[in-house]
């Protein structure tokens, strides 16, 4: 069940907002999320993170602060 609150390219966790329309790929909050809740969409011209397990989200904000282009964000 996809359970993530959808709005456009805008998912939300409880404590932070990805919007895909920003993401440039460069995969810097996967790895600093200890939480696995980032995955990627990874196929040719077609590349950005993506919310997969919003449920795990414990608000730590490491992704927020890792990421450069201001598309994870604090809610
Ligand atoms: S706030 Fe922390 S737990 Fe939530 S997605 Fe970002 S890095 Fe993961
Ligand atoms: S850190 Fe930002 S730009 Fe990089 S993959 Fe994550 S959301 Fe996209």
């Amino acid at each position: 069940m996809i359970n993530n609150k959808r709005r456009g390219r805008i998912v939300k966790t409880n404590f932070i907002e990805f919007d895909a329309s920003k993401c440039e790929a460069c995969w810097k909050c996967i790895s600093s999320c200890q939480s696995c809740v980032i995955g990627k969409i990874d196929i040719f011209f077609h590349k950005h993170a993506r919310i997969i397990k919003s449920d795990a989200c414990k608000g730590c904000l490491k992704c927020t602060k890792v990421c450069a282009y201001g598309a994870l964000v604090r809610i």
